[in-house]
């Protein structure tokens, strides 16, 4: 018994996929132009595939799981299960004309003639909007396409923007944002359930990990109240005694969204020798 998971063979995903998995504890030896290999200490075999086939191989079967970027998931639309926000692979597909071009709404591109990789969403896009426009589908360099007289528009994936602005376009609409995703079939055998599962449960430790940090900092004791009133914990802080008399150290967890916040308020009430440390795993 065991589950197969496709992941990029090579591109913007495969590390960070790869890495994913050793932080899950699962280690794979990654050959160069290798298609598949074992994982040494968990039930995993992985392919390393194009990620444009990928949400075909795992509907058909061929693999149990796959890692791919929502863009991808929803452009191929096959009935495939996402399981779990890997976090990491954020971009977004965005539309962008010449920089020259007077852009004041989705109107404007009524009747244009639009470039890209991804026609099934974008026609579904412009579709809900109402636009009619001429969709080009191209699988590479779509912003040389305005360039070379080719589309009026474009539709393409974004993380920075510095590609369009090289290009000399800019960016008017987001269709979509995306990262990469755990996808699965319905065809688990309860086993494999099992061991998804299990693979789901350590994703979430590690990706919770992420978020937050562990504090440690030294309180006066007669400030020990007010600063522990400002941490939130995992259960409530714990507390210390310093070897100095009259001062205790306090331990917490602080996510990273309300962290510098937090940070400054436990300042201003007087914690001193504060330490930010990464979490590497956190069950809760
Ligand atoms: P493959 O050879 O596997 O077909 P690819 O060239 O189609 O690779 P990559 O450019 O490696 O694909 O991108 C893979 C995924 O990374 C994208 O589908 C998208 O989900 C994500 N991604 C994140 N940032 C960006 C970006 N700035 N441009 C393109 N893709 C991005
Ligand atoms: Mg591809």
């Amino acid at each position: 018994m065991k589950l197969r998971i496709a992941i990029q063979k090579s591109g913007r995903l495969h590390e960070d996929s790869i890495k994913l998995l050793k932080e899950c504890g699962i280690d794979i030896n990654n050959g160069v132009n290798k298609l598949k290999t074992e994982a040494t200490n968990f039930p995993l075999e992985v392919f390393f595939l194009r990620d444009d086939d990928i949400p075909q191989y795992v509907e058909d079967g061929v693999a149990d799981l796959g890692i791919v970027g929502e863009n991808v998931v929803l452009e191929k639309n096959r009935p495939l299960r996402t399981v779990e926000k890997l976090g990491f692979g954020k971009c977004r597909l965005a539309m962008a004309v010449p920089k020259s071009m007077e852009y004041s709404s989705i109107r404007d591109l009524q009747g244009q003639r639009i470039a890209t990789s991804y026609p099934v969403i974008v026609n579904d896009f412009l579709r809900k909007l109402d636009i009619q426009a001429e969709i080009h589908e191209i699988s590479g360099s779509v912003e040389i396409a305005p360039g070379i007289g080719l589309a009026d528009a474009i539709c393409d994936l974004v993380s920075s923007g510095s590609t369009l602005f090289m290009n000399g376009l800019k960016e008017v609409e987001t269709v979509l944002r995306s990262e990469a995703v755990l996808v699965s079939n319905d065809k688990l055998s309860p086993g494999q359930q099992q061991l998804l599962a299990k693979l789901q449960f350590r994703i979430q430790a590690v990706k919770k990990a992420k978020n937050n940090k562990y504090v440690l900092l030294n309180a006066p004791n007669d400030k020990l109240p007010e600063i522990i009133g400002l941490l939130p914990g995992m259960k409530s802080p714990t507390v210390l005694p310093l070897a100095e008399e009259g001062w205790s150290s306090v331990h917490s967890v602080l996510n990273e969204n309300d962290f510098w916040d937090i940070i400054e308020n436990l300042k201003a009430a007087g914690a001193q020798g504060i330490l930010v440390v990464p979490i590497e795993k956190m069950v809760v």
